[in-house]
This record gives C-alpha cells, structure tokens and sequence, in this order.
C-alpha cells in the first residue's frame, strides 16, 4: 500500500466525469487499497479516486464503523434532508454549511463486483453524497449556503 497524493481545488482533474470500472484488476485493487490509506493517514471520512488523481468511479468511506468501497455508486433513493457542516481533503482549511438528505440508498459494486446496496443516514449519507459529488466532477464548495469559512484546527473539518 501507498499513500497517494491528494488533488486539491484549481486541479482540472477534481472537475472531470469519472469511468465506470469495467472490471477489477491488480491495478484497481492496489488503487482503492492506496486509497483507503490515504483517507485513514489524512484523518478523511471519505474519498474519491479523482482526489488521487484517477478518473475512475471509485469511493472509500469510513465513519467510523469500517471502510467501505463503493464501485459505480448511484444513488437510488433519498429522504429528508440535513443541513450540517463539511470539508473535503481537496479543499484543505476550509469548511461551509451544506443540505443534504439525511438518508440515502445507493447501489453499487464491491472489490469483487458483486453489487450490493446500502443505507445510511446522517454522517453516512452526506459522506455518500459528498464522495459521489467528486465522481462527475463536483465539490461542496458549490453547494456551501452561505460563507466558506476557514478552519483553524484538523478536527473542524469533517473529509
Ligand atoms: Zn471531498
């Protein structure tokens, strides 16, 4: 495993649709290995593969509960909403006030290509719609209701 280096704002690659993953291979599997390490050494809730630089449609998440790998995520339902705050490894220091569904199902396929589904709600589900934001080329920053504010400490950001 490697830590990879995180794409931030102003890199084209973080503003590009992502591929499908066709099939797994020795190179897709050390990708999300490399990226659920890079998630974990930078303390992330989640992370995209156009954060590392590649054009796949890949996400890791954990909140705290164990990574998850979601391949081809799609969002297939949602509920409700949540408005709360958020940060992302690309757009280091900063943080803003985003609404969210406060749950979402999404299907998708895992290091095996099965395809499964799952729920969440409230950090989980913002953290699903957040990472699966970076796959067609968008950042929070852009929902952000009101000011993009400075954080001054790590733990004020939550990915
Ligand atoms: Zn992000």
């Amino acid at each position: 495993m490697a830590i990879r280096n995180i794409r931030t704002m102003g890199d084209p690659v973080l503003t590009k649709k992502c591929k499908e993953v066709k099939e797994m291979n020795e190179r897709t599997r050390q990708l999300i290995d490399d990226m659920i390490e890079t998630m974990y050494e930078s303390d992330g809730v989640g992370l995209a593969a156009p954060q590392v630089g590649v054009l796949k449609r890949i996400v890791v998440i954990d909140v705290g509960e164990g990574p998850i790998v979601l391949i081809n995520p799609e969002i297939i339902e949602t509920e409700g909403s949540q408005i709360g705050n958020e940060g992302c490894l690309s757009v280091p220091g900063k943080a803003g006030e985003v609404e969210r569904p406060n749950y979402v199902k999404v299907k998708a396929y895992d290091e095996e290509m099965q395809e499964f589904e799952l729920e969440g709600t409230e950090l989980l589900a913002r953290a699903i719609c957040h990472e699966c934001d970076h796959l067609d080329g968008k950042l929070y920053v852009d929902l952000v209701m009101g000011e993009l504010m400075d954080v001054t400490t790590e733990e004020d950001a939550l990915e």
